[in-house]
């Protein structure tokens, strides 16, 4: 009589029969259907465009390979984790000039982001490097801070209203608002502090003030820094293709999946009325839009409420000839006051990474602005922000026009001048724009959304727009949704006893 298999066999034999379909070919979906290939599921990934990694994108400008969505991640964590598992950990690198400066105060001057700050927030409006920003008025302002009651405002958790009440409109305005913005396209009016900036509220309470309580929080701060690869993101999303090939992963591209259902056999993944693939994983891997549209006729309106209003970012990447910014003159970023100038920030990505200034050539930049959308009005755009951000893009459709507004507006924020003759080349790419994960109400919203998914047996769902937007948090939570889904669908019924 044979012997009775092991139970690990069995659940080897019963990866081996579960199917995982992963819709959206992104970092998170890459992840997911990664982590699904290893135990040997058959996994295939389906993505709407003809390009893998979804925001993580590149394109040739001016003969120069370069990023123009993601290019970095927060240094160390799981995405460290990730590229060293991918055998790229030898191509690591950290940025040149990672200073962030902000433009656009008084008289049209400049300044880098005071050191000594947490979310543009500063530990002593009398530094001297804060002046720049507030002037002597808005440091008598601010200074009121250490004079009030620390409780008179109760726990206020909203950034916008905690950062006005106790330091004014200035420090609100020109150091708070600028960071929130340019980086995640949200008014600090919501974002939550305790998310944004874990240990903020604790410390006002026992400092009796929020500059003393940025001080304390700055205490032992160390790193915080950004790491990315030679040659830049194109490699860890290579990889990760590289990687599911080996595995015998099917990764087709131009394949959009437009609906989603489920009867005893499983779930299929549709365009239109015709069946594309079907699964007994199916993860949810798309952006905000098709998310909601796909989950919604099962996993109800908490998904929609998550996705409504998602905005859009633009970015104009332009390669010019300038060898004023050979000195790096605003460092690796600037950053607006809100105000009339309709880009959310210029990156100076050759500033940043030493192979990409090896690639571009002696007094050749690569600079990546930022156009969000919707935006409101732009002379108070971020309090509109917090009126929903509704108002109506501004944007012209036409990639010339934008290409046009983002090498004046480059100049100025960069403050070296940049005519027409100086772009050698210039292209346009829009991505979701999901909220960061300390955005106000993000975490009930992102619970609400996973509880009616787990419902739903062998269904899964990643992304940024539930993660929260930077590749750390992407990257983990797909990593822990797939092993979610991946652990039910083997124990469920092979489970060893
Ligand atoms: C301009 C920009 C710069 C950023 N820079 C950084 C950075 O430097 N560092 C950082 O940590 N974070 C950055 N972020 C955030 C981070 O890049 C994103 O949050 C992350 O890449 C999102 O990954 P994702 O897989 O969730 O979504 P996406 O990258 O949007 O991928 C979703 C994929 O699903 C596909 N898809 C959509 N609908 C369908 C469908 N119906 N059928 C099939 N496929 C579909 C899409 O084509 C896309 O490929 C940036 C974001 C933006 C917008």
């Amino acid at each position: 009589m044979p012997a009775a298999p092991e139970p690990f066999d069995e659940l080897m034999t019963h990866a081996r029969e579960t199917r995982v379909v992963v819709v959206g070919g992104g970092i998170a979906g890459l992840v997911a259907a990664w982590e699904c290939a290893k135990v040997g599921m058959p996994v295939t990934v389906l993505e709407a465009s003809d390009a893998l990694g979804g925001t993580i994108a590149t394109a040739e400008v001016a003969g120069i390979r370069v990023d123009v969505g993601a290019s970095c991640w927060t240094a160390g964590g799981v995405v460290r984790e990730l590229v060293d598992e991918l055998g790229l950990g030898d191509r690591v690198v950290t940025p040149v000039d990672d200073r962030t400066w902000i433009a656009g105060l008084a008289k049209g001057a400049a300044a880098p982001v005071p050191r000594e700050s947490v979310l543009g927030i500063p530990a002593n409006p009398w530094d001297e490097s804060v002046r720049p920003f507030i002037g002597w008025s808005g440091a008598w302002r601010a200074y009121l801070d250490r004079l009030r009651p620390p409780l008179t405002i109760g726990k206020e958790l909203n950034l916008g209203r905690l950062v006005r009440s106790r330091m004014g409109d200035a420090v609100l305005e020109r150091m708070v608002a600028p960071l929130s913005l340019g980086r995640f396209g949200v008014s600090p009016y919501r974002v939550d502090v305790s998310a944004a900036a874990p240990g903020l509220s604790s410390a006002l309470t026992r400092t009796g003030s929020l500059g003393g309580a940025v001080a304390d929080l700055l205490v032992g701060r160390e790193g915080g820094g950004v790491e990315s690869l030679d040659g830049g993101l194109a490699p860890l999303v290579d990889a990760l293709v590289a990687r599911l090939a080996e595995l015998g992963a099917v990764v087709s591209t131009g394949v959009r999946v437009t609906g989603i259902e489920r009867d005893d056999t499983g779930w299929r993944a549709l365009d239109g009325h015709e069946v594309v693939a079907a699964a007994d994983i199916l993860v949810i891997a798309t952006g905000p839009q098709d998310a909601a549209a796909l989950l919604a006729p099962h996993a109800g309106t908490a998904v929609t409420v998550m996705t409504d209003a998602s905005p859009r970012r633009d970015v104009v990447t332009l390669v010019v000839d300038a060898p004023a910014l050979n000195a790096s003159p605003r460092g690796g970023q600037v950053y607006p006051v809100p105000g009339p100038i309709r880009t959310s920030g210029v990156v100076h990505a050759t500033a940043r990474w030493s192979w990409l200034a090896q690639a571009a050539g002696p007094g050749r930049h690569v600079l990546n602005v930022a156009f969000d959308r919707p935006s409101a009005p732009v002379e108070s755009r971020w309090r509109e922000l917090d009126d929903d951000g509704t108002a109506a893009a501004s944007l012209p459709p036409d990639g010339a026009a934008l290409a046009e507004i983002a090498r004046a507006e480059a100049s100025a924020l960069l403050g070296v001048p940049l005519g027409a003759d100086a772009v050698r080349g210039w292209h346009r790419a829009g991505f979701d724009l999901p909220r960061p994960a300390s955005a106000r109400g993000h975490d009930d919203h992102a619970t609400a959304v996973r509880t009616s998914v787990a419902k739903l047996p062998g269904l899964a769902a990643v992304g940024a727009w539930l993660s929260g937007s930077g590749l750390a948090q992407v990257v983990a939570d797909a990593r822990d949704e797939a092993e979610r889904v991946r652990r039910a669908a083997l124990w469920a019924s092979s489970a060893p006893d």
